[in-house]
């Protein structure tokens, strides 16, 4: 049967020579900067993170510095200037190493709020800051009793003259811990429903009344911050309401949804193609019975069945990123990557982990984080079942 194998780590993706008709040279010379950035910072540190529960707090300076924020935010407000196809490349960087701990995609999320509903004077105030890594950014929408639901959200934001006094509590917030600006989900009118609810943008630095709970505890994820937030009689300056008028936080949410769910499902992606290699490394590998692996049938298929997911899934994903880059990207259709890519994502995991035998079991194994990481993904960015009743509406 041979030793103990190793834990393969082939760098990169070679089991395909597909490649995504969005890209062009410049982004492959943008991603050879990702890259080298995901290999040299990132991947060293990534086991020490996971145990800590969150990234070094210096990583987002870093990311920053190296134009990995905010890579699709205009350079006239700090970012690089560049549109969905670089922060799509950024994602796949990180899924192809299997990195879940850095939360960029969140922050990036957060400013195309800023850049789509946000004033002048926001987009000044916070994008350039956010593009350097000085603010990271979160999004506060899920509370202990409203999730997929989020009309139910209780937090209120009550206008008091030139303030705006935030109470509530928050919780599965990404990047909680670093946030150094929060997007928060609140009822400004409890009466209205849908139509009461703002986002009201605030800066966590020294204010009172703002306070982030502990790093929770996951059983994936684990590099990256995940706590609850508290508001507590919160003042912020009125100003700091996201969009001409309150009462408009339900459909800024519902409109940049594609975007999230796209990258979401890309993130997907690009780790099954990890997956994918690292277990096509293996079973050539690994012996058992006098052969590899890779000799028996059952494995052939196994992985011949998984290599055309992975790939159906990419060129699916592919025709997203260019509808995203163009601005034609419509809900149902984000929706159906997300369903469609992290549930495909799952299975696969599962599937490659197998091969792996008891070492798959093992931390020290990248398949075993894959396996783990994945798995929220059909839970965060809306719910499996939700991104359901968005498609069956469009029927
Ligand atoms: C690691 C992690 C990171 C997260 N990051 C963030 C973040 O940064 N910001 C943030 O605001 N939130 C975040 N979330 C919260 C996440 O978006 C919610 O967990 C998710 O929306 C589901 O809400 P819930 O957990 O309250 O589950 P519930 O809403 O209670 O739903 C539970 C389950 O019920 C089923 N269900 C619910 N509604 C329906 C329906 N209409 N039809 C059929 N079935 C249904 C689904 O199976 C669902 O999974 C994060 C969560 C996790 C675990």
């Amino acid at each position: 049967m041979g030793g103990r194998p190793r834990p393969s780590e082939p760098r990169g993706v070679t089991v395909s020579d597909y490649r995504s008709a969005w890209l062009d040279d410049e982004l492959d010379l943008f991603r050879d900067a990702a890259r080298r950035f995901v290999e040299n910072e990132i991947v060293p540190n990534d086991p020490r993170w996971r145990e800590q529960h969150h990234v070094d707090r210096e990583l987002w300076n870093q990311a920053g510095a190296v134009g990995l924020l905010c890579t699709d935010i205009p350079a006239e407000y700090g970012g690089v200037g560049g549109d969905a196809r670089h922060e799509a490349v950024v994602v796949e960087e990180m899924g192809r190493r299997g990195i879940s701990s850095f939360g960029h995609m969140v922050h990036s999320i957060l400013a195309h709020y800023v850049l789509n509903y946000g004033s002048e004077a926001q987009k000044r105030n916070w994008l350039p800051r956010m593009a350097s890594g000085e603010l990271v950014g979160a999004i506060a929408m899920t509370e202990p009793g409203a999730g997929s639901d989020l009309q139910a959200v209780k937090t209120r934001a009550v206008r008091e003259g030139s303030e705006y006094v935030i109470n509530g509590s928050k919780t599965f917030i990404s990047n909680g811990l670093h946030a150094g600006l929060v997007g928060v989900v609140a009822k400004t009118d409890v009466t209205k429903g849908a139509k009461g609810i703002s986002i009201i943008m605030v800066e966590t630095k020294d204010r009172p009344g703002y306070r982030v709970g502990r790093a929770l505890d996951k059983i994936g994820q684990n590099g990256w911050d995940t706590t609850e937030l508290f508001f507590d009689d919160c003042r912020v300056p009125a100003d700091w309401l996201l969009g001409p008028a309150e009462g408009q936080g339900f459909v800024q949410l519902m409109r940049d949804l594609p975007y999230e769910r796209a990258l979401l499902a890309l993130g997907g992606v690009a780790a099954m193609e990890y997956a994918l290699a690292l277990t096509l490394d293996y079973a050539r590998s690994r012996k058992a019975f006098g052969q590899a692996l890779f000799e028996m049938q059952n494995t052939r298929f196994k992985l011949a069945d998984v290599k055309a997911q992975v790939h159906v899934a990419r060129v699916f994903i592919d025709d997203c990123i260019q509808k995203l880059k163009d601005g034609r990207l419509d809900t149902a259709t984000a929706s159906i990557a997300k369903l469609w890519i992290t549930d495909t994502q799952n299975k696969v995991m599962d599937e490659c982990l197998q091969f792996f035998g008891g070492y798959g079991y093992m931390k020290e194994y990248p398949i075993s984080q894959l396996y783990v990481d994945s798995r929220v993904q059909r839970i965060y960015g809306g719910a499996n079942e939700i991104m359901r009743e968005i498609i069956a509406r469009s029927l």
